[in-house]
């Protein structure tokens, strides 16, 4: 297959002021579309280029160029669906009673997230995941990804400098507080259903 660079959901100007259309302009417009430009190219002629997903080259490449390639192109649609103009708040339903459950309260969840988003030592990815029927906060480097580690995405933070060194030069914790008004709880909750309804 043809990998594709998805449409972003919203104009690249619509999470400001969280993130700028400048940010927007060059993650997405040149970070993201050169994964999926490097991944086509990577598994051209290969076994892999016969996969139907995306998902499932995540999952069988081996370490290397093209599992980078093909796993940041994962993680970054993920992440914008993550996000959404005018997001934030608090989780509804049966997400904001996991959080409660599992963390204590959503303020604990917050301050969990937080601290693991800017204590993620230098390129990665902060993800809140459903492991092994409880809700987790972990860091993965790089391009990894919880989809190879048998836990279920729901959310994520993207916090390569990349993602925020436009806005916030190295201030990471003022990224991470500006993701909190942007949060799509509502794609995370769906993310959580889905993982009910598989089971
Ligand atoms: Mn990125």
């Amino acid at each position: 297959m043809i990998f594709q660079l998805p449409a972003l959901p919203y104009a690249n100007d619509a999470l400001a002021p969280a993130i700028s259309a400048e940010t927007i302009a060059y993650h997405y417009g040149k970070h993201h579309k050169t994964y999926v430009e490097n991944l086509n190219k990577l598994v051209a002629g290969t076994p892999l280029a016969d996969e139907n997903t995306l998902e499932a080259v995540v999952k069988k490449a081996p370490q290397g160029p093209v599992f980078n390639n093909a796993a940041q192109v994962w993680n970054h649609t993920f992440y914008w669906n993550s996000l959404k103009p005018k997001g934030g708040g608090e989780p509804k339903g049966k997400l904001a009673e996991a959080i409660a459950k599992d963390f204590g309260s959503f303020a604990k969840f917050k301050e969990d997230f937080a601290a693991k988003a800017v204590g993620n030592f230098g390129s990665g990815w902060t993800w809140l995941v459903l492991r092994d029927g409880k809700l987790a906060v972990e860091n993965t480097s790089n391009a990894a990804t919880p989809l190879t580690t048998g836990a279920v995405p729901l959310l994520t933070c993207d916090v390569w400098e990349h993602a925020y060194y436009v806005d916030y030069r190295n201030a990471r914790a003022k990224y991470v507080e500006g993701f909190w008004t942007i949060v799509d709880w509502e794609f995370a909750a769906k993310n959580l259903e889905a993982a009910a309804v598989k089971k």
